[in-house]
């Protein structure tokens, strides 16, 4: 299978009632799905869509969303995912960039849509998930009944792009990723792989739709013909019913997730039985919490790197073992190894390769990743380089080839001309009892250029004196890593995927 289109078709042939998705009430079966996905792509069509023009969508996850996925895969539409935590400037800031001819959004943000349109002359169809409408857009239903059974009279290419897929904005504004049709087919092949998965999995998916992990799974365990069941949000006590019910076999979780699971009362009397698999990906998860996460839940972890732009590393879950041999702890704060057909290698900031051990920046290539950033040619020519992504992440590769990152490049603090990692100082930090969360940050010095300043959760109802933490950390790192300054807050700003937005903390502290 070339598009995500023919594996649509596959699944409908070979799979046609087998469930593909659930959400709710509501159970569409493969092929079902087909059917609706040609129904909505036939009627933006007949409404004047082409190929590859943009169809933009705001809305929580929920079965209309993953109907658009499909449909625009189907016939070679483009869908613009957009972040619906956002606020209305931001959004604009996106629905400008993608300028699509049609955006799908949920009634409950009928206003923000409304507030926007005046600005956005290219959006000719307002599409509404909701019974009711407002009087300038039609319903989602509404345009799947005009559609015809057949589809349109165009079917997607390998080499179209598939989504408009915003990035976290961790390191500054969000920049649009493209990735064809190709690059995601191999991306659910490599992943499925991994993940074993097979027609009998069946994938909760918690995490926004929006995001690249809230579609990477869904799009894996389609490519073997299981099953996708959806929820709205991520609610703890809600994701272990559904895995009971549902039998689920496999989930996606970021720490915080993780934590918040942990933490449900009663958590024993939920039966787990049927989990293979709980991937955690995103950002670090604390080794402490993955032992918790094993002790409770059982040997299902596994860890998961990639973004946006594309695939990377892998650790199984067997290979996720807090009490094993020196070697499995060490590694349970790696992020494994290049997933099959990933290339990777750790490079000097001229690009020449570095020995095993030392940090550099990680660069991947591979079928998997972009074509580039949409309507951002400098960011693309300085993330792509002979075929290379380079994934501003830092990092190095111990002996088996397992992968450690330390930081983001743009998070590294040069104090003194000497490079220190964020994640370092987080950890020493971290290990103090009466932390619960910290970010670690550079700041404006006028001597250094740059200085270490943490800024620090207290664990409720605990005490810890910025002194205190301070000379804490001078007993586990070398004096010039550790933080000059602290600061103590009631919490970090987090991104959706739960990652610490330290563009907003080093704007909150730059003085
Ligand atoms: P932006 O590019 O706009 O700054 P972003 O890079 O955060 O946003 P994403 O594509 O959502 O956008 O995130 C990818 C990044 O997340 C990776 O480059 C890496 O830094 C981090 N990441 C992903 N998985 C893991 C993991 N398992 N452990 C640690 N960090 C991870």
């Amino acid at each position: 299978m070339r598009t995500l289109g023919e594996m649509i078709e596959r699944n409908a042939r070979l799979h046609t009632d087998h469930t593909a998705l659930v959400y709710g009430e509501r159970r569409l079966t493969h092929g079902q799905l087909a059917e609706r996905a040609r129904r909505f792509s036939g009627a933006l069509y007949g409404r004047g869509l082409r190929r590859q023009d943009r169809v933009a969508i705001l809305a929580m996850n929920c079965a209309e969303y993953y109907e658009a996925y499909r449909a625009c895969e189907w016939a070679g539409f483009i869908l613009a995912t957009v972040n619906f935590r956002l606020a209305p400037a931001e959004i604009l800031y996106i629905l400008k960039d993608a300028a699509p001819k049609a955006i799908v959004f949920e009634a409950q943000y009928a206003d923000v849509v409304n507030g926007l349109r005046s600005q956005l002359p290219n959006i000719e169809q307002y599409i509404c998930i909701g019974d009711t409408p407002p009087d300038w857009a039609v319903a989602f239903e509404a345009v799947m009944e005009d559609g015809p059974a057949e589809g349109p009279p165009m079917r997607s290419n390998p080499e179209d792009y598939a989504y408009l897929m915003y990035t976290s904005g961790t390191t500054g504004r969000p920049k649009g990723v493209v990735r064809t049709h190709h690059a995601m087919c191999v991306t659910a092949e490599s992943c499925a792989l991994v993940t074993e998965f097979s027609g009998k999995s069946r994938v909760l998916q918690t995490t926004p739709a929006f995001h690249v992990g809230g579609i990477g799974f869904v799009n894996a365990v389609a490519w073997m013909g299981g099953t996708t069941v959806v929820h709205r949000g991520f609610e703890p006590k809600q994701m272990l019913e559904t895995i009971a019910q549902e039998r689920i076999t496999f989930t996606f979780m970021v720490a915080a997730m993780l934590q918040a699971v942990l933490d449900v009362p009663e958590l024993s009397s939920y039966d787990v039985s049927s989990v293979e698999n709980i991937v955690t990906a995103a950002a670090p998860v604390p080794p402490p919490l993955l032992a918790r996460g094993i002790e409770v839940l059982g040997p299902v972890f596994s860890v998961q790197y990639g973004m946006t732009e594309s695939n990377a590393c892998w650790l199984p879950a067997h290979e996720v073992k807090p009490h094993g041999s020196p070697d499995e702890v060490r590694r349970l704060a790696s992020v494994g190894r290049p997933c099959p057909g990933i290339e990777l290698r750790i490079v000097d900031d001229h690009g020449h390769d570095l020995p095993q051990g030392q940090t550099g920046e990680v660069w991947l290539r591979s079928q998997t990743q972009l074509s580039g950033y949409w309507n951002n040619s400098v960011a693309t020519v300085e993330a792509l380089r002979d075929g290379w992504y380079r994934s501003g992440d830092m990092g190095y590769q111990d002996k088996d080839g397992y992968i450690f990152l330390v930081d983001r490049k743009k998070d590294m603090i040069i104090s003194g001309g000497e490079n220190i990692y964020s994640r370092e100082v987080e950890d020493a930090l971290g290990q103090h009892p009466a932390v619960v969360d910290v970010a670690v940050i550079g700041v404006p010095h006028e001597k250094w250029g740059e200085c270490v300043k943490a800024v620090v959760v207290l664990r409720r109802g605990e005490h810890a004196t910025e002194a205190e933490l301070i000379q804490f950390c001078r007993d586990r790192i070398a004096s010039y890593k550790c933080p000059k300054t602290i600061a103590f807050v009631d919490e970090l700003p987090r991104l959706p995927t739960g990652k610490i937005s330290k563009v907003m903390l080093r704007k909150q502290f730059a003085q």
